[in-house]
């Protein structure tokens, strides 16, 4: 009962965020780069089935999402912060670009290709994602969990051999 009236009140939510979430992909899709050989070797092995599909954008800072009200409300879930480094928007990957040569941080982006791919996109991967933003919270929801265990499996390289 209370999970049916948690999904119809974020129904909404989550269809706006995945509208914004699909034209956003197109434009990192055009604009991102192809992952690197090792790259690839790293998306297939946190699980992403179609890695060649991936693209990577640096950007200056990781774009919010949602109008102002709504933003506001992510914030205080914890879920959007002005200090965010990275977002994943299906195949798109946005990083902020100080950090974009961190293996770890693109493996735990990568973990989240790899979720939309086995929810059924964006539909299926935002509102399990939203909801477990609302319960427990992030990044305590099992999708944020995953996609910090992924950054284990990256060798993390020392800051002055990160890539930029
Ligand atoms: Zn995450």
């Amino acid at each position: 009962m209370f999970g049916a009236v948690v999904n119809g009140l974020l129904s909404p939510l989550v269809w706006w965020v995945a509208r914004w979430a699909r034209l956003r992909e197109a434009t990192i899709l055009c604009a991102g780069q192809p992952l690197m050989p090792d790259q690839l070797a790293l998306a297939r092995a946190v699980g992403v089935a179609a890695p060649e599909c991936v693209r990577v954008q640096p950007v200056a800072s990781v774009p919010m999402p949602l109008p102002q009200p709504l933003r506001r409300a992510a914030e205080l879930l914890g879920c959007l912060s002005p200090h965010i480094v990275g977002m994943t928007l299906g195949y798109g990957i946005v990083l902020r670009h100080d950090v974009c040569g961190d293996p770890a941080l693109l493996a735990h982006e990568l973990a989240h290709v790899a979720q939309y791919e086995r929810l059924g996109r964006f539909r299926g991967f935002l509102r399990q994602y939203v909801r477990e933003c609302v319960w427990p919270g992030y990044p305590r929801g099992p999708l944020e969990i995953e996609a910090r265990a992924a950054e284990s499996l990256a060798v993390r390289a020392p800051r002055s051999a990160l890539r930029r």
